[in-house]
């Protein structure tokens, strides 16, 4: 688990979204960078809670706790891993499924 009182500590954040407008003359991701220290306090808030619905909730059944651990952590090369051991092709499955 990131930290046990990560989610009092820091407010939910989410990252931008490009304009409409702008995002119908590309193929771009729809959101705006996230800096790489928000995502790992974001990651933090995570309570790795007794019945996480978020294991549940993926459809692709990506253990979502452990990767908010690792990216809390930065341990980044464990993150992609444990990525990769429920989907491979996690860069189309989850610009389709954000
Ligand atoms: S639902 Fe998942 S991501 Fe949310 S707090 Fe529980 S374990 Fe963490």
């Amino acid at each position: 688990m990131g930290e046990a009182t990560g989610f009092l500590k820091w407010d939910r954040e989410t990252p931008t979204r490009r304009a409409v407008p702008v995002r119908l003359k590309d193929w771009k991701e729809v959101y705006d960078d996230f800096p790489e220290d928000h995502l790992r306090t974001q990651a933090g808030r995570c309570m790795d809670c007794g019945i996480p619905f978020c294991n549940n909730g993926c459809p692709l059944g990506n253990l979502i706790p452990d990767w908010n651990d690792f990216v809390y952590r930065e341990h980044w090369r464990d993150a992609i891993d444990r990525l990769h051991a429920a989907n491979r092709p996690v860069c189309s499955a989850s610009t389709a499924t954000p």
